[in-house]
C-alpha cells in the first residue's frame, strides 16, 4: 500500500471508529465484580498486516485482560505440546450452540465439546498442567509474548475477582473430573485457567495476536514463530466454528473469518495472509460478545469484501 492509500484507510477507520462510538448498546460484564469497573466508553480498533503495517484509532493502548480470547492460543501451546491426536482425544471440536459457561459435555466420547467453551479451554489447560505446573504460568506468558512481542503479566485483582466468584468454573472442572476428562489437580488447573483468562493485553496486542496466526504463525514485526506452522489450520479452524459460541453459526455466515471473544470486550479477527485484527469495548451483548466490535468486523468485512466466501 502506497502512502496515500495508507492515510485514505487511516481515514476510513476514523470514521468507522466515531460511527459506532455513539452506539451505546449493551452491558458491561458484572459476574466477575472487577470487570465492572471498566469504562463503558473505551473503544479501540487495531490493525496490523502481515507485512507489518499498523492502523489504529480511539484507546487500542487501553489495557484489559485478555479472557476468552486466551483460550485458542492455550488450546495451541496444548497441540505444540502434546500433538494433534492427544488434544482431541482430550477435546473435541465441536461447536455448542450454548453459552460459554455451559455445563453441557459430549458424554458420548467423554470430553468437552470445544477448546472454545469455558469447559474445553479448563480441559485444555488441565492437559497443560500434567507436568510441571508451576512452570506453566511462565510458559504462556512467554507464548504470548511471541505472538505481541512485549512483556505480559497478570491482573491480579481480576483474577482473585475471578476465582473468588467462579463457583461454575469450578463446578464444570468438578463434573469433569467426575467423569475422568481431566486429571486429579482441580484446584491448579482452576488457578491456572483463570490467570490464564486475567493475562492483561491492549487491543494492539490482540491485533498483533491476529497478524501473527494470520502469518502462519510469525510475528511479523518481530519475525519470531510463535505457533508451529503445522497447528495454525487448527486453531483457525475452531475459532472460525465456535470462536463466537452461541453466534459463532452467525458469525461464520456474517462476518465468515475465524475470530474469538472475551467477556472483557476485547475481539481478535484474524485474515490469512493479510491482517489481525483486535477490537475492544466492553459493552457487551446477551451472549458475552461485545456490541461494537461486532458491528466493526460485519461493516469492515462488507466493506472491504474480506468474508471467506466472498465472490464479488
Ligand atoms: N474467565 C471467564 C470465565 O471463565 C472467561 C469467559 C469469557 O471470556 N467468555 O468465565
Amino acid at each position: 500500500i502506497n502512502k496515500s492509500a495508507n492515510s485514505q484507510f487511516q481515514n476510513y477507520l476514523f470514521d468507522l471508529h466515531q460511527k459506532y462510538q455513539s452506539l451505546k448498546e449493551g452491558l458491561l460484564a458484572d459476574y466477575i465484580p472487577e470487570l465492572k469497573k471498566a469504562n463503558p466508553e473505551w473503544f479501540g480498533i487495531s490493525i496490523v498486516t502481515t507485512d507489518g503495517q499498523i492502523y489504529q484509532i480511539g484507546d487500542y493502548q487501553q489495557t484489559f485482560t485478555i479472557q476468552s480470547i486466551s483460550k485458542p492460543f492455550v488450546y495451541g501451546m496444548a497441540l505444540e505440546n502434546y500433538g494433534r491426536e492427544v488434544v482431541l482425544n482430550k477435546v473435541g471440536v465441536e461447536p455448542t450452540g450454548q453459552a460459554f459457561n455451559s455445563i453441557d459435555l459430549d458424554q458420548k466420547n467423554n470430553r468437552p465439546y470445544n477448546p472454545m467453551v469455558n469447559a474445553g479451554a479448563i480441559a485444555t489447560t488441565n492437559l497443560l498442567t500434567v507436568e510441571g505446573a508451576s512452570e506453566r504460568l511462565e510458559q504462556i506468558l512467554k507464548m504470548f509474548s511471541r505472538y505481541t512481542g512485549r512483556e505480559h503479566n497478570v491482573d491480579w485483582s481480576v483474577f482473585l475477582s475471578e476465582k473468588a466468584t467462579g463457583s461454575k468454573n469450578k463446578a464444570l472442572a468438578y463434573l469433569m473430573h467426575n467423569s475422568g476428562m481431566i486429571s486429579d489437580n482441580i484446584e491448579e488447573t482452576l488457578d491456572l485457567y483463570f490467570q490464564q483468562c486475567s493475562i492483561s493485553v491492549s487491543c494492539h496486542d490482540l491485533a498483533m495476536m491476529g497478524a501473527t496466526i494470520a502469518n502462519k504463525g510469525v510475528n511479523p514485526i518481530t519475525g519470531e514463530q510463535a505457533l508451529n506452522k503445522y497447528y495454525v489450520q487448527d486453531v483457525l479452524s475452531v475459532m472460525h466454528s465456535c470462536g463466537m459460541y452461541d453466534f459463532a453459526g452467525e458469525w461464520a455466515y456474517r462476518v465468515g473469518l475465524p475470530a474469538k471473544s472475551g467477556v472483557s470486550g476485547g475481539l481478535v479477527m484474524a485474515i490469512p495472509g493479510k491482517c489481525g485484527i483486535g477490537i475492544f469495548s466492553p459493552l457487551l451483548d446477551a451472549k458475552g460478545n461485545s456490541v461494537r466490535a461486532i458491528k466493526v468486523c460485519e461493516q469492515l468485512t462488507r466493506d472491504l469484501g474480506l468474508h471467506l466466501y466472498n465472490a464479488v
